[in-house]
């Protein structure tokens, strides 16, 4: 039987795999540090679980509206409101099984086929694969590092085509943690404005801020980029919810009617009890986000301090999210047990093999000369990684 071509071009999620490679590495009692999470390791705030415990005895069980519950609905427009400085209706807001979900249905909603989109590099890698699941056609543009990984208006123009369709923006960046300033996004803006383009702008780590730079929405600016705008946030990251999957899209519309239609076929309403919890989630006090966000603080700085120190690697301090991007280009060509570490996919193969430290090639980001170190693991872990990281480039010749 001939299975779909366009499926069997879709890569599964190297970052889920590595996770699942370390799980199962420490599950045969190896230690093992893995740094490849890609979620926050604290529990969920307790006054959230007890939101879904509630709903749960209360009976709400049932189907809710497809594209979610009118109160969520309210509360992410008061947040837009209060946070983003952008004004929506709740039937401009589609609640989704995830960002993930709010993603695929973004394209799924403004793409024909062989549409094309923008992608910045460095890159989170299921951008690439959502796009071609909507019949899209990725178009990756390398930021380079001396831009701090953010690309330039000129790098975005050499991108453009009679088919490009939208720009994507991920700001706070994963993998890099950069954060485009307001005056980066706003000659964003004007690009998209002037060629036609929507913007799929992935705020899912607005709140994971450490310094002084602050988030802005690209969709605030003005009444244009707002009618081309797709805003995507969801509460994984902040809240540490990701098992939960509620992820958001606030978009026009005519767009977030399409999303809804589709979404109401494909999967129906997002879990209702995950409803409830997310809408405690972002309606109730902040002060938990806070809390995580100052422990992300301190692994980040502690982690940024060591890596700077080491031989052969060098990465550029984070801004938010809670990655850090680190390049290996001086560790290229070198031999580790007289084995060419010939891109990060080897490097990441002989640390975990040798000193059993799970780390993500970005090869499926879109640089095999960097590697990602996730600081949502407990600081003894990073110390440790730390120190066998530091004994691997050591025995390195
Ligand atoms: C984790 C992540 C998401 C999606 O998270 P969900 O759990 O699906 O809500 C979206 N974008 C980026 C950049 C992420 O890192």
């Amino acid at each position: 039987m001939i299975l779909s071509s366009k499926a069997l071009d879709i890569k599964p999620s190297s970052t889920l795999a590595i996770t699942a490679k370390a799980k199962q590495m420490k599950a045969d009692g190896i230690d093992v540090v893995g740094f490849g999470a890609g979620e926050p390791d604290f529990d969920t705030p307790d006054h959230i679980k007890e939101a879904a415990i509630k709903a749960m005895n209360e009976g709400f069980t049932k189907y809710t509206p497809a594209s979610g519950i009118l109160p969520l609905k309210e509360a992410i427009c008061k947040k837009l409101q209060d946070d983003n400085n952008v004004s929506y209706k709740p039937n401009q807001i589609v609640v989704s099984n995830g960002a993930k979900h709010s993603l695929t249905n973004t394209f799924m909603a403004i793409l024909n086929p062989s549409d094309e989109v923008i992608i910045p590099g460095p890159f989170w890698l299921s951008y690439v694969q959502m796009v071609k699941i909507a019949d899209g056609v990725p178009v990756v543009v390398k930021a380079s590092k001396e831009n701090n990984y953010k690309v330039t208006i000129d790098e975005l123009k050499k991108a453009l085509t009679d088919k490009t369709k939208a720009i994507l923006i991920n700001s706070p960046s994963n993998p890099t943690g950069m954060i485009y300033t307001e005056e980066e996004l706003r000659a964003i803006a004007d690009f998209a404005v002037s060629n036609d383009l929507f913007v799929v702008a992935d705020e899912i780590y607005e709140k994971l801020i450490y310094g002084d730079e602050k988030h802005v929405s690209i969709a605030s600016f003005n009444e244009e980029i707002y009618k081309r705008t797709i805003i995507i946030n969801g509460v994984s990251k902040t809240y540490a919810m990701t098992g939960w999957r509620i992820g958001y899209a606030a978009a026009p519309a005519e767009i977030a009617k399409i999303m809804g239609n589709v979404q109401s076929h494909a999967s129906s309403n997002p879990n209702s009890l995950a409803q409830k919890a997310a809408l405690a989630a972002i309606s109730g006090s902040q002060e938990c986000v806070d809390v995580m966000k100052t422990e992300f603080n301190k692994r980040r700085n502690y982690m940024y301090d060591r890596i700077s120190k080491m031989s052969y690697i060098s990465a550029i301090k984070p801004q938010g999210a809670f990655y850090l991007f680190v390049d290996l280009a001086d560790v290229l060509g070198k031999t580790y047990n007289n084995e060419v570490i010939e891109d990060a996919n080897v490097f990441a193969k002989l640390l975990l093999d040798n000193e059993s430290v799970a780390v993500v090639p970005c090869t499926d980001f879109g640089y095999n000369t960097h590697f990602r170190l996730s600081y949502a693991i407990a600081m003894e872990n990073i110390e440790k990684g730390l120190d066998r990281i530091e004994r691997f480039l050591e025995n390195l010749k």
